[in-house]
């Protein structure tokens, strides 16, 4: 069955592909389908976000959506960026611009401890609404390691794996990341349902 994806992140679709093509799922993303729209991200937590998200495409589609919110959560931050994390140096800043405003931040700081938070929300075409979280732990490093991943990888030591997310390789990233996490609970509960 095709299932509708609220982004047109290539990396996003994949990943949601990989683990969804499991249970069948056909990903596509909403541009595919000639769905263009904008959202605002106006909710306070991650599941409410992704849901928004969902929400507009479910609007504009009769087929089954899915959409995600993430971000990065820092102890010594009171949880922040969290869901400002794409918007945590400005509206035009760089992956680059976004770490060097981290590392400024924590300039000093002994506790670095954060963790990745994905929310996934899926709609049937029906109007069920199910959400899902995931999350990874880790420490921010002093400074980048490696090229891989996106984001604010290059500045997070994975716990799990004991490796920087800029130098683990696509495999050993999704295996435990946060997105990962919360779409297979996605696959579990609809299994269920099924
Ligand atoms: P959104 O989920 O597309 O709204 O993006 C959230 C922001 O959180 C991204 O722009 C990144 O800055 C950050 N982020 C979320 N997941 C990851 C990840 O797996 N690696 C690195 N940064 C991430």
């Amino acid at each position: 069955m095709k299932i509708v994806a609220a982004t047109t992140n290539k990396g996003k679709i994949r990943e949601f592909q990989e683990i969804l093509g499991e249970l069948g799922y056909q990903v596509v993303s909403m541009h595919d389908e000639g769905i263009d729209v904008e959202v605002e991200e106006t909710g306070s937590t991650f599941s409410e976000n992704a849901l928004i998200k969902a929400r507009a495409v479910a609007l504009l589609c009769d087929s089954p959506v899915i959409a995600d919110d993430s971000g990065l959560c820092v102890d010594a931050m009171d949880g922040a960026p969290g869901i400002y994390s794409a918007r945590f140096a400005g509206e035009d800043a760089t992956d680059y611009d976004r770490n060097v405003k981290l590392l400024e931040t924590l300039e000093g700081e002994e506790n670095r401890k954060a963790q990745y938070v994905a929310a996934i929300a899926y709609i049937s075409p029906d109007g069920v609404e199910i959400t899902t979280e995931g999350t990874i732990e880790g420490e921010i490093l002093t400074e980048e390691h490696g090229t891989g991943g996106f984001g604010y990888d290059p500045l997070f030591w994975c716990t799990e794996i004991k490796k920087c997310f800029g130098e683990a390789t696509p495999d050993e990233k999704n295996a435990v990341s946060h997105r990962g996490r919360a779409l297979k609970k996605l696959c579990e509960i609809l299994k269920e349902e099924n």
